[in-house]
């Protein structure tokens, strides 16, 4: 059985998330084993729609519009920073972002919910709401549908590929003991240390954090913590390059640095199913050509669809675990727009600094239902 050298933290979990953290640990001085399934497991992290957004997000919880908001705020430097050390280029855009709306309701709605969010988080909290005129001058391609959007300058795109790639990149110059193909599948507390097996291997360390996606519903009730996620699946085309038309990133539709187009996404409880579907792929497809009707003459090239990691109420958990001090569990659904705060002020966290004021709130105790 290989006995991995001893590190201070195990990271369990490559995806966006645990890279991400890793990153900060090892940008802190600390040592790191990173350990990840592989390319045959469920990975939000290669699947998604790379935005980095806030329009919308905290509506019912101004402590994550805040988290939000200051993760993007963050980007910026944090992307300067991963490009500088790695070379690779994220294809960044933050201009802002808009969401398009095709009727009445639709445009009521969105602006409910950002007033909501305004009236709640308790600092500045920068969107407008605009008219089809307002939008054609910032998206000259949007199309007769469309009766207006809502626009925040906090919001932007990346490529979700070239930032997991980057942190990789970051992680094996840092020094981190990167293992892939490895699936834990046992984890202790034993005599104040961590213990993680999977078959052939045994890993310790002082720390571990749980930041395996849908993998941390099993392995956190192993120290104590609980992850209820479930998976919630995704679909996205993509679209052959085309002349740029987008200068903006919309929450449906978007240009990528390489000029193909990426459309999105649905919603869907299929349990643990990432496949396309017809139906969904067309009604995605659909919209898209009625808010840019230069679409109608793009092909496509690709599809698939991916499992969003989701909690009961779609807010992050971060918890320490209170039999097993030094355990993590670390789980969101936003995992691009949240990177720059997770290698950032949760990686300070993590390594014995104070938690951040933001994430009070997200520890899983908030899905205790009380009985009487
Ligand atoms: C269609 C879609 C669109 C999305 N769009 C956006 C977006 O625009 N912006 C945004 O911010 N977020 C978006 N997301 C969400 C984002 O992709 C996720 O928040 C993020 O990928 C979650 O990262 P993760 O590392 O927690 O999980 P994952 O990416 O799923 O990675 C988990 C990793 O853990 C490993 N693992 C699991 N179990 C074990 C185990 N027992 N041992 C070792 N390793 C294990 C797996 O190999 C995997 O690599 C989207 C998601 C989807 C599906």
């Amino acid at each position: 059985m290989a006995s991995g050298q001893d590190t201070e933290f195990l990271v369990i979990g490559g995806g966006v998330v645990g890279a991400a953290i890793a990153y900060g640990l090892l940008r802190r001085g600390r040592t790191v084993r990173l350990l990840d399934e592989g390319d045959d497991a469920f990975r939000a992290a290669r699947g998604n729609f790379g935005l980095v957004w806030v329009q919308g997000k905290g509506a019912g919880n101004p402590g994550y519009a805040r988290w939000s908001c200051a993760a993007a705020r963050d980007w910026q430097g944090f992307a300067d920073e991963l490009e500088h050390r790695t070379g690779t280029d994220l294809q960044l855009q933050q201009a802002g972002g808009m969401h398009l709306c095709l009727n009445d309701d639709e445009m009521a709605a969105r602006q409910l919910e950002l007033d909501t969010v305004a009236s709640r988080i308790g600092e500045p909290y920068p969107y407008e709401m605009l008219d089809p005129a307002q939008l054609a001058r910032l998206l000259p391609s949007v199309g007769p549908e469309v009766v207006g959007g809502s626009f925040s300058p906090l919001d932007g795109h990346v490529s979700p590929l070239r930032l997991l790639k980057a942190l990789h990149q970051a992680i094996d110059a840092l020094g981190a003991q990167h293992e892939a193909g490895v699936r834990i599948d046992d984890l202790a507390h034993v005599g104040g240390r961590f213990v993680a097996r999977a078959p052939n291997h045994v890993f310790e360390a002082d720390r571990v954090v749980l930041a395996a996606g849908l993998g941390n519903a099993l392995l956190a009730p192993m120290l104590g913590l609980e992850a209820p996620v479930t998976p919630v699946r995704g679909q996205v085309l993509v679209c052959e390059r085309a002349a740029p038309f987008l200068p903006l990133p919309t929450l449906h539709v978007r240009q990528t640095g390489d000029g193909s187009v990426q459309i999105g996404d649905s919603k869907e409880n299929v349990g643990m199913d990432d496949g396309t579907s017809i139906d969904q792929l067309s009604r995605i497809a659909a919209r898209a050509v009625r808010c840019f009707p230069v679409l109608a003459n793009v092909n496509v090239v690709r599809a698939w669809g991916a499992l969003r990691v989701m909690t009961p109420d779609g807010l992050p958990i971060y918890e320490e675990s209170p039999t097993c001090p030094g355990a993590f569990v670390v789980t969101c659904h936003s995992g691009i727009t949240l990177a720059s705060a997770h290698a950032g002020v949760l990686a300070a966290w993590l390594d014995g600094g104070e938690r951040p004021a933001h994430i009070d709130t997200f520890t899983a105790d908030r899905f205790h239902v009380q009985r009487s």
